[in-house]
């Protein structure tokens, strides 16, 4: 029996919908245009990121991890968290690891917003970080990885490249031990794989990083056991960490 035309439509429009929402929130989603989520599958090295930092009594014990271990880490930092504590984005930098781009207030139904939030967003966290280590990042990762036209549309426009990530700790969202963590990445991580966990938690919220502290030492050493060696995420991705030019938009 031939399926009624209203029917026909209505079952088009929905899948068509759900694509559209998958593009949205599956990291690989390019609809909206370019991302970038992984390096070279044929090497051995992947890449360490942490998200909705920088945050007191979390940030500072994965830095001192990160520095026990030698690894160089890239944080993805929240702009409003940057003027709350930017000896902790300072310190970042000076010890080596690189800061990217995670919007300024890391709103949950930001997606919603259009063109003027999301270029206000992003460039009022670029001149937070440029105030501290004069430096204007490259990289920024969109709040839940969620990507949308005006979202993908701003961070392009303002010279940043959308990251996403392969592996992710969900250590950000409820309470996680180490083991779980472990268990999530350790077993599926191959060359070229970006590792996303979190340091610090949206404005307005805290969470306890122990977990996240705790699995850093071993998650090295049993990617190390797989042949597996942590890089730079600039070098992993083959990407500029930060734009040539530094002038504050807010100077403009
Ligand atoms: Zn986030």
């Amino acid at each position: 029996m031939p399926i009624p035309v209203p029917i026909a439509i209505g079952g088009a429009a929905g899948l068509g919908a759900a694509f559209v929402g998958w593009q949205s929130v599956w990291p690989g989603g390019r609809m909206w245009g370019r991302i970038y989520r992984h390096g070279d599958r044929t090497r051995r090295h992947y890449a360490i990121t942490f998200d909705d930092g920088p945050t007191a009594g979390a940030t500072e014990r994965v830095l001192d991890v990160l520095g026990e271990a030698g690894v160089k880490a890239t944080f993805f930092v929240i702009g409003r968290n940057v003027e709350r504590w930017p000896d902790l984005v300072a310190r970042m930098d000076r010890e080596g690891h690189l800061v990217g781009n995670h919007s300024y207030d890391h709103w949950r139904y930001g997606a919603c917003r259009h063109r003027r939030y999301w270029e206000a967003q992003v460039r009022r966290t670029d001149d937070a970080i440029i105030a501290v280590i004069g430096k204007r990042p490259a990289m920024f990762r969109p709040p839940l990885g969620v990507k949308t036209l005006y979202i993908n549309g701003a961070a392009t426009r303002t010279g940043h490249a959308v990251i996403t990530w392969t592996q992710r700790a969900r250590d950000g969202v409820r309470v996680i031990t180490p083991e779980t963590i472990l268990s999530r990445i350790v077993p599926h991580t191959v060359g070229g794989d970006v590792l996303l966990l979190h340091d610090g938690a949206e404005p307005g919220r805290s969470r306890d990083a122990s977990a996240t502290v705790a699995c850093i030492a071993p998650l090295v050493r049993q990617l190390r056991d797989k042949g597996l060696e942590p890089a730079p995420l600039d070098e992993l991705l083959k990407l500029p960490a930060y734009q040539p030019a530094v002038t504050s938009f807010a100077a403009q």
